[in-house]
């Protein structure tokens, strides 16, 4: 096989499946941990390197919790969101709908509208300043219960920012059912927003079939227990629900004992479309492009093969058709030009 890391590196890519604050590499944590020195995050890049190396997922949420109290003001917020822009740029990401939690901020005090400014304001700079083209996905963490869900609804409905496109559900999946959360999608789906929850990841086939019967769900976070499922692969597949898939993550929470083993080819097999993504990418050692590379290689893809995955997360996502095909375009363009070099 080929080494296509220099192609994929290249090529012009969306995300649809990536956290707000699990995108904050070591580079942005130590720049939040510089303005708040009283926190116990170093600020020096590289003991953040160290502080980064994760030994089990038990350690994933402590660190994940510690950068959470990294994000005390709208500035902070600010700097996250501009600063995983350019993370993303630098791997040549033109589109990301990136998941953020809102409720996780507000109740830590920060004021809601000041919130909603500071996403906002870095979407507009991100897309000026380095042509990556944000929206939003705003999730209810499913551990906070129904408090965070009637909250992150209000928030999506009543302070709708330009960018919001959709409704999620995040968090814990045992022991958090989906159906208890029907009320909150069904009053950002009357608001116009998609519906994006998470399912299927450390559940079975059921939580995805709850997913798409009470949630209304029009893609599937993970869905990884899918392919347990030959008459779920089947509705999926009829119905072109797609699935954000993150290999590399499903390695690091264990939701899939070994990467050679992950199910993406089963689902590509039973032709549901399938979208490549990072989740929680510097916390789980990963970015898009490696993503891309171990799917490439799971799938035993070619350039074409690769560039057909990039329009798939195009094609699936809630850009607006001019939009879609302007980036659909520019995979098409690239990689005509990288064959015939
Ligand atoms: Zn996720």
């Amino acid at each position: 096989m080929p080494d296509l890391r220099p192609f994929i590196a290249g090529l012009p890519k969306a995300e649809l499946h990536v956290h707000h604050i699990g995108s904050a590499s070591p580079r942005i944590v130590a720049e939040l941990a510089a303005r708040h020195p009283d926190s116990k995050v170093p600020a020096d890049p590289s003991a953040l390197a160290d502080y980064f190396t994760f030994t089990d997922f038990a350690h994933f949420i402590e660190v994940y919790l510690s950068v959470v109290d990294l994000i005390r003001t709208p500035e902070d917020v600010r700097l996250l969101t501009f600063e995983v822009a350019r993370d993303m740029a630098r791997q040549n990401i033109r589109y990301a709908e990136l998941t953020v939690t809102p409720f996780s901020s507000t109740r830590r005090g920060i004021d809601e509208k000041a919130f909603m400014a500071a996403i906002e304001d870095a979407r507009k700079a991100a897309e000026d300043e380095l042509g990556v083209v944000l929206r939003w996905c705003f999730d209810i963490p499913g551990e906070a219960g129904l408090e965070a869900a009637e909250e992150t609804a209000r928030l999506a409905v009543d302070l709708r920012p330009e960018g919001l496109v959709s409704f999620g559900l995040g968090g814990p999946e045992i022991g958090v059912p989906r159906p208890q959360f029907k009320p909150y999608f069904d009053r950002a789906i009357d608001a116009g927003l998609h519906s994006v929850p998470h399912a299927g990841e450390t559940t079975g086939p059921q939580t995805v079939w709850d997913a798409l019967t009470e949630l209304r769900a029009e893609r599937i976070g993970h869905g990884t227990s899918s392919v347990r499922d030959p008459e779920l692969l089947a509705h999926l597949a009829e119905h072109r629900i797609p699935l954000e898939v993150c290999p590399t993550s499903n390695i690091a929470t264990r939701a899939v004992a070994d990467l050679d083993r992950h199910p993406i080819r089963e689902m590509v097999a039973a032709g549901v479309p399938v979208t490549v993504n990072s989740d929680d990418p510097p916390m789980f050692g990963t970015d898009l492009n490696t993503e891309y590379a171990v799917a490439a290689r799971l799938l035993e893809l070619d350039e074409r093969g690769v560039a057909g995955l990039a329009k798939n997360a195009v094609e699936a996502s809630f850009l607006d058709p001019a939009g879609k095909e302007r980036i659909a375009a520019e995979i098409d363009a690239y990689t005509a030009a990288w064959l015939a070099r």
